[in-house]
């Protein structure tokens, strides 16, 4: 599943919940499913989640101008 900012591999994501806690501006939750949303749309693009996630579900797409 794609958001603007954070993609999330559902086969991979565990729902362990290392990203929702790492994530500077509490920006990810996990549904009653069990699997990540993003919850706001805003974002760094500090890659915290990317890198933290040990799935490594998490893909954080930087717009062009960010780069
Ligand atoms: S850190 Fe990775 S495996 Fe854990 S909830 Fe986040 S996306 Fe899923
Ligand atoms: S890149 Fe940073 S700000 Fe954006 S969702 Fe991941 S941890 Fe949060």
């Amino acid at each position: 599943m794609s958001w603007e900012s954070v993609e999330v591999d559902r086969n991979s994501c565990n729902g362990c919940g290392t990203c929702v806690q790492l994530c500077p501006l509490d920006n990810l939750r996990l549904g009653e499913d069990g699997f990540l949303f993003v919850k706001y749309d805003q974002c760094w693009y500090c890659e915290t989640c990317e890198l933290e996630c040990p799935k490594e579900a998490i893909k954080v797409v930087m717009p062009y101008l960010v780069r």
